[in-house]
């Protein structure tokens, strides 16, 4: 292997599981493996309304498709 990293200090990075932004794996990352808290509730949202998922829809939140849901 040739491609030794070059200024990534032993890091480990992990993709965010929602908007598949690079997370760095450290201790202020409280959210990891996800990027932010924003990242995190819309996952959770997502399994736990999995028939109202909308792919390519990821700034959608749950609250709104239950609320959308509730008046029809
Ligand atoms: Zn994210």
């Amino acid at each position: 292997m040739s491609n030794v990293a070059k200024d990534t200090k032993a890091i480990t990075t992990v993709q965010c599981p929602t908007c598949k932004t690079k997370v760095e794996w450290v201790e202020k990352n409280t959210h990891r493996p996800f990027c932010s808290k924003r990242c995190q509730q819309i996952d959770f949202g997502d399994w736990a309304t999995e028939s109202f998922a909308i792919a390519g829809e990821p700034a959608l939140d749950a609250e709104t498709l239950m609320q959308g849901y509730e008046e029809e």
